[in-house]
This record gives structure tokens, C-alpha cells and sequence, in this order.
């Protein structure tokens, strides 16, 4: 249950979220990002920094 050892981790220690790597195709950053269900990216439950900015401005366009 990755969703789940995901949250508690959050909520817990966060030097276990450098297990995680960045969920975009072919990234290999460390996962500092929840952002649950993209549409972009259908599955991606986590990204890194970079890719959390290109989520945050595709929504903004999104939206605009
Ligand atoms: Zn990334």
C-alpha cells in the first residue's frame, strides 16, 4: 500500500522520503512532491522539485 506508507512517512520523518524517486517517465530526481492523482501523468503519486513546477504551471494554464 504505497499510498499509504507515503502519508505516514510525510507525517513522520521526512528523511524517508529520499527513498522515493520522482514518478515522471524517465526522471531520476528524489520524489519531494505529493501530488496525488495528475491527470498529465495518470498514475504519478509523487515528484521532484522540477516537476512540481511544470504540474503547478500546466494547472495554472489549465485553469486560465
Ligand atoms: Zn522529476
Amino acid at each position: 500500500m504505497p499510498l499509504v506508507t507515503i502519508k505516514t512517512t510525510i507525517a513522520g520523518e521526512e528523511e524517508s522520503l529520499s527513498e522515493y524517486l520522482c514518478d515522471w517517465s524517465d526522471c531520476p530526481n528524489q520524489a519531494k512532491h505529493v501530488v496525488g492523482v495528475v491527470r498529465e501523468l495518470r498514475s504519478v503519486s509523487m515528484v521532484c522539485d522540477e516537476h512540481w513546477e511544470s504540474i503547478l504551471k500546466q494547472r495554472r494554464n489549465n485553469a486560465a
